[in-house]
């Protein structure tokens, strides 16, 4: 372990504030965030956090480095981001093994992300020579009229413990190619693998004569987050968490009239129909269901299987659920790590004892495990969609089955839940996949076919409806919600035409 954080240059105990020129001993008498192991419950490392101070002080270097910035042509911007995506491949292995050690994903799902991050690095590349704006005709004579975009100024990121480096990857590459500069407080959770995207970033950028484009604001304190939140001088907030988090977010920047970008919870349905290939169906939902141990916005938590199937499906599952071995997250025969802390696996018991009262039947596992660290069993449970319990999202490997007779039937079950993240329809028939994806067929922001509900490429655009938030992330225009777009008329003529043909004072 120490090796790992050595060679991602991180001390024992570091400070928690960074404005991409240097870090700082904070002498405040702030408890300590406690960076822990969730597979063994263990301190890894004490972090010191900020102080309202020490946000000042971020954001007001944070300003001044976007006045700066904003200036430099954006391909420039995009190369600075290649050197992070190179120097991310540099540190792949070692940051991964953080991931794994912070959040208890397993090595390859570690990886994984910061192998995210480093496509994210490519994208915004690319993406930086093609910030492009429309021309549009103009109804006046010798008038043309076009849009741009410019930078919005620093923008504030708040993240989930789940993807502890890939979703500021997501948001900062974007916002730095669009010449933003970015403020990142992480989950309290995860605050080591911050601290080293942070140090990558800070020997790049220092090298490139560009310090402080990113910086870290770490903090336990909701206060003092929501201080962040409530600040108008960010003009943009991206918000990576809960619903009842992003509500708070949502109004309090909405009372200010900022912009927000939410990606919040989901609550995952695969619908499985009477044509689907059985075997690919099974592994797409084990490893939507199980994978990271349940702790994905987009994990599977709704299976809807037809009623012909479902005996069928749910001996192949309960065969393949037996086959997941559960462990130490660094250990490459793992499939299912731990989850992230105590009162998590609190929330997993309190969810099985809920959907039992209600009548459900637990088919497979349902127990937190009795071993060092935060293990619970990948359970499976026949319940009905309509139950409370399985219209919340518990953030655990729960999943639950229903049946269905027909597929309009499915679908409409499969909308009917405050979330709307990810979708999945395993069939063979080509209509049925047609009305899947029709506009009266999944209501969520993503709607796969033969593919489950995670692990989504980053060159679409992520994010979901209803309680899930509305914002977009990573690929296709997502770029857009980190600039903003002015409308520009030139009048290249020598009268001055008014629009709508009114006549004023002739
Ligand atoms: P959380 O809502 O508890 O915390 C998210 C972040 O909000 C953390 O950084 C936390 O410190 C911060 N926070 C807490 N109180 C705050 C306040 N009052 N004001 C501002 N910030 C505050 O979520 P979590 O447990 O870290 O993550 C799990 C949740 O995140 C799940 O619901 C999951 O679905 C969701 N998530 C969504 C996506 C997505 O893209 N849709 C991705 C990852 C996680």
């Amino acid at each position: 372990m120490n090796h790992v954080l050595r060679d991602l240059g991180i001390q024992a105990v570091n400070s928690g504030g960074s404005t991409g020129h240097q870090w700082w001993s904070l002498q405040g008498d702030r408890p300590i965030v406690q960076s822990l192991n969730p597979a063994t419950g263990e301190t890894i490392a004490g972090v010191s956090p900020c102080s309202p101070e020490d946000y000042e002080r971020i954001l007001k270097d944070s300003m001044e480095a976007f006045r700066a910035w904003r200036a430099v042509p954006a391909p420039k911007r995009g190369e600075v981001v290649r050197l992070i995506g190179q120097a991310l491949r540099e540190k792949k292995d070692q940051l991964g093994t953080l991931v794994s050690l912070e959040v208890g994903k397993i090595k390859a799902e570690g990886d994984g992300e910061v192998q995210e991050m480093i496509d994210m690095a490519d994208f915004s590349v690319g993406q930086s020579r093609m910030l492009y704006g429309a021309t549009m005709q103009s109804e006046r004579p010798a008038h043309r009229m076009s849009e741009q975009w410019h930078p919005l100024g620093p923008i504030g990121v708040i993240s989930a413990f789940n993807f502890p480096v890939a979703v500021w990857a997501w948001n900062a590459f974007l916002a730095a190619i669009a010449g933003d500069t970015v403020i990142w407080k992480p989950s309290p959770k995860a605050p080591l693998c911050a601290i080293a995207v942070q140090k990558i970033c800070n020997q790049v950028m220092q090298q490139q004569g560009f310090a402080g484009i990113f910086s870290l604001f770490i903090t336990d304190e909701p206060t003092l987050a929501e201080q962040m939140v409530q600040d108008h001088r960010l003009p943009l907030i991206s918000f990576t968490g809960s619903v009842p988090v992003g509500r708070r977010v949502a109004s309090a920047v909405g009372q200010r009239l900022g912009r927000t970008l939410l990606e919040l919870s989901g609550n995952n349905a695969v619908i499985v129909d009477e044509t689907a290939d059985l075997d690919m169906a099974v592994r797409a939902i084990v490893f939507g269901a199980v994978g990271t141990a349940g702790q994905r916005c987009t994990t599977t938590r709704r299976l809807f299987v037809h009623e012909s199937l479902y005996d069928q499906l749910v001996a192949k599952l309960i065969k393949a659920y037996a086959q997941v071995r559960i462990g130490n997250p660094l250990d490459p025969t793992t499939l299912m790590g731990p989850l992230i802390d105590q009162a998590a696996v609190h929330g997993y018991v309190a969810a099985i004892e809920e959907v039992k009262k209600e009548g459900g039947e637990v088919l497979y596992g349902g127990q937190a495990l009795t071993r060092t660290g935060h293990f619970v069993e990948p359970t499976i449970v026949r319940a009905q969609n309509h139950w409370p319990i399985v219209q919340r999202e518990t953030f655990g490997p729960i999943l639950y089955v229903m049946t269905f007779r027909t597929l309009e039937d499915a679908i409409a079950m499969q909308n009917n839940a405050p979330q709307g993240l990810s979708s999945a329809l395993f069939s063979n028939d080509v209509r049925r996949t047609g009305q899947f994806l029709s506009a009266s067929g999944s209501d969520c922001g993503i709607a796969n076919v033969n593919i489950g509900t995670s692990g989504a490429e980053i060159g679409g655009a992520f994010g979901g409806e209803k309680e899930t938030g509305g914002g977009r992330e990573a690929g296709s225009d997502a770029w857009k919600a980190y600039m903003r777009r002015q409308t520009t008329t030139v009048n290249w003529g020598t009268e001055l035409p008014l629009a709508q043909g009114i006549k004023f004072g002739e």
